[in-house]
């Protein structure tokens, strides 16, 4: 891996990070903006990184989980119904108490505990 300098390697992480945002927006999948993920991919390897999996998809997966999660699960303080805190999270929160519950366990390391 050839080393980059402390600036360009300044400029190439604060593309990534903009390209992420672009990314995790989904503009990839728009008109005309496919050149957002070549050039994430493109910047990743410059950095000697491996492009990261889109977080939209990965949010999405959550999302699904989740949705099927809170039709199963209630609160465990007063039995409520459990909301997703925010798109892409794995915590719900009681939308009577307000306690919040971790529904998903994600681990690459522990396999077989998502379900
Ligand atoms: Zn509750």
């Amino acid at each position: 891996m050839a080393s980059l300098s402390e600036e360009t390697k300044k400029n190439l992480t604060s593309q990534l990070v903009k390209l992420g945002d672009m990314l995790g927006d989904g503009l990839q999948h728009e008109p005309g903006g496919k050149w957002i993920s070549r050039e994430y991919n493109k910047i990743c390897r410059a950095l000697g990184l491996t492009p990261a999996r889109p977080r939209a998809n990965n949010s999405q997966l959550i999302n699904e989980h989740m949705a099927k999660r809170i039709t199963e699960v209630v609160c465990r303080e007063c039995s409520g119904h459990l909301k997703q805190t925010r798109s892409g999270s794995m915590r719900a929160k009681c939308e009577a108490c307000g306690a919040v519950f971790r529904l998903l366990t994600v681990s690459r390391r522990k396999k077989g505990r998502t379900s």
